[in-house]
């Protein structure tokens, strides 16, 4: 890697603008309903079959130092998460 990459993939970089960070982000979603399937095997105990939890409400980003509200990366942020 030469040194024009490093620029590139630092400028794609989410960084609060508040306080810098680039490190530690919240996503908070409201209204989740939280759903999860089990079933109970024969011995009574239980195992987990899925999750169908769903966000009804809205989903925010947050930074994880100062708490900003950094919500205009969250697009950014999921085209980042891998
Ligand atoms: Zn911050």
């Amino acid at each position: 890697m030469d040194d024009s990459d490093s620029l590139a993939r630092n400028a794609a970089r989410i960084i609060c603008p508040a306080c810098g960070n680039d490190k530690e982000f919240l996503e908070i979603a409201d209204d989740v309903i939280l759903t999860s399937r089990y079933e109970q095997n024969e011995d009574g105990s239980f195992s987990q079959l899925g999750d169908d939890s769903q966000v009804l409400g809205e989903i925010r980003l947050y930074c994880g130092e100062c708490n900003a509200d950094v919500s205009f990366f969250h697009q950014r942020f999921l085209d980042m998460l891998f």
